[in-house]
């Protein structure tokens, strides 16, 4: 592509400014609603990246894993044999394009040659994935993707994926972004509205669908970038991993009044399924926000933003009730958030999000290395709220029930972002942009509608296919 104008496609796709009022929902859901739990400090021990497992064996089985699982009609089945193969390292599906590492400059000039656009793009998640495909889907003629992933069992074979958390993407937002294939098998297992795949699986499928679709990958810890010297458009998808973000230990509140936001008559209208307390919520809050190295930070009520959380995971519909009723009447705080997935109902799971306090967060951090079962996991029992403890009694008897390691929600929003890859200006995308809150769904539903935007401009300069 014409330097000049790839030079405006990056310049026009780095802005981003239009996604901080997205960003903010987050902030002002966590001021109004869990503004209790604020620990009002970003330095928390928190817990390393999740091992990658030891290699067992790589599965020599051939396997066409979009063709194998549109063939299932029961939902259910469905997506059991899609989380079976996803959890096996497939060699069709976890080796990289690009098996002989002396001929990778070569591999990649016979693809990309004589394509109208190339594009690299930093970060296998589902949002680096989503764009590879979204970009093979609109012209794959015309366009070459290389996706970069560190996160390997070896160099040239790919981590399988683990984070089986339900999503809230609406199927509206990823039509257009992946082959028809995959949208049938969305419109089997979600519900009217959602996809509803855990991010697991649908990373898994993204994957399979976008090495049929030509997409190349490579997968290296470590790996050779001057290798796709001449690519036209750099994108970072890796999590904001690349760039890393600085949250100061040592907070200097700036003296400006920030500004106060009264809760709106009409919030939280609804959150009463989630079994969020409507009272216990704050009528008013004040959001400053630190700019700092291109990023914006912000303060609650003159403290640093900063949720601590953990989670249980794949809560069978079954517990549900019982559950609702005991988070609804022990809330009156809003430690607790229930969220029945958007599956179809007959294979739907739950997700409980539980509030901590530091202590508490540090309490569990080191004891929750892993997730794993709830029903062996050993857990403390002093330091602990009792709810908590009740809440672990319960859902431990109920088979299935995964608990997560404590995370915290602490909000960033890159402002500006200046890293360079191979001569050209990185284009953040994803979470390297800014993180959503797991309450308020602005997260991957609203990344993925950054990433038809980006399509969307894309298309502009590509030919017609
Ligand atoms: C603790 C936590 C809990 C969450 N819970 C939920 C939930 O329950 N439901 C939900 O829908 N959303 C949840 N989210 C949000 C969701 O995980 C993110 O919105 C989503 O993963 C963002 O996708 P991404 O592709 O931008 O980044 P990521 O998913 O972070 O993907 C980045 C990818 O880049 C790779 N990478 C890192 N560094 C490099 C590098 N240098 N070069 C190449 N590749 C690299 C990583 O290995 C990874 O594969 C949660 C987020 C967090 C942090």
């Amino acid at each position: 592509m014409d330097r000049k104008v790839a030079a405006q496609l990056t310049t026009s796709l780095k802005k981003t400014h239009h996604l901080l009022s997205s960003s903010m929902s987050g902030w002002l859901y966590a001021g109004f609603v869990d503004g209790h739990f604020n620990c009002g400090t970003w330095a928390l021990p928190s817990a390393e990246t999740e091992p990658v497992a030891p290699a067992l064996g790589i599965d020599e089985t051939p396997l066409d894993l979009i063709a194998e699982i549109e063939a299932i009609s029961d939902p259910q089945t469905q997506l059991d044999r899609l989380s079976q193969l996803s959890q096996t390292p497939y060699r069709t599906l976890v080796e990289d394009s690009f098996r002989d590492r002396s001929q990778l400059r070569a591999t990649y000039e016979a693809e990309a040659e004589r394509k109208v656009l190339r594009v690299l793009i930093l970060g296998a998640g589902p949002i680096g994935l989503a764009l590879a495909s979204a970009l093979k889907v609109a012209n794959a003629e015309a366009v070459s993707v290389v996706v970069v992933e560190t996160r390997c069992l070896q160099p040239g074979i790919k981590a399988p994926y683990t984070r089986h958390w339900v999503t809230n993407i609406p199927k509206a937002s990823v039509r257009e972004l992946v082959e028809p294939r995959l949208n049938a098998i969305f419109e089997n297992v979600g519900n009217e509205i959602y996809i509803g795949v855990p991010i697991d699986l649908l990373e898994t499928l993204l994957l399979a669908s976008c090495k049929d679709l030509g997409v190349l990958f490579y997968c290296d810890p470590n790996p050779n970038l001057s290798a796709f010297q001449g690519v036209d458009l750099v994108f970072d998808a890796t999590g904001g991993r690349l760039q890393s973000l600085d949250f100061p230990d040592d907070v200097k509140v700036p003296k400006i009044p920030g500004n106060t936001h009264a809760l709106p008559e009409s919030y939280g209208v609804g959150y009463d399924q989630f079994a969020v307390n409507a009272k216990a919520m704050t009528p008013k809050i004040n959001i400053k926000v630190i700019e700092a190295q291109g990023q914006k930070l912000p303060l609650l009520n003159n403290q640093p933003l900063c949720i601590p959380m953990m989670k249980l995971s794949e809560i069978p519909m079954i517990a549900f009730d019982k559950l609702m009723a005991y988070t609804r009447n022990n809330n009156y705080d809003n430690k607790f958030y229930l969220w029945s997935g958007k599956l179809k109902s007959e294979i739907n799971e739950a997700l409980l999000l539980i509030n901590l306090t530091l202590a508490e967060y540090r309490v569990l951090i080191d004891k929750l290395p892993l997730r794993q079962p709830l029903a062996t996991a050993h857990l403390p029992s002093i330091g602990l709220d009792e709810r908590l403890l009740t809440v672990f009694e319960i859902m431990g008897k109920v088979p299935g029930v995964v608990i997560e390691r404590p995370f915290s929600y602490r909000p960033y929003f890159r402002d500006r972002y200046d890293a360079t890859l191979l001569g050209l200006p990185m284009i953040p995308i994803g979470d390297s942009i800014y993180n959503g809150h797991p309450k308020v769904g602005n997260g991957m539903g609203s990344h993925l509608g950054h990433v038809k935007h980006v399509l969307d401009k894309i298309k502009n300069v590509l030919p017609s296919p």
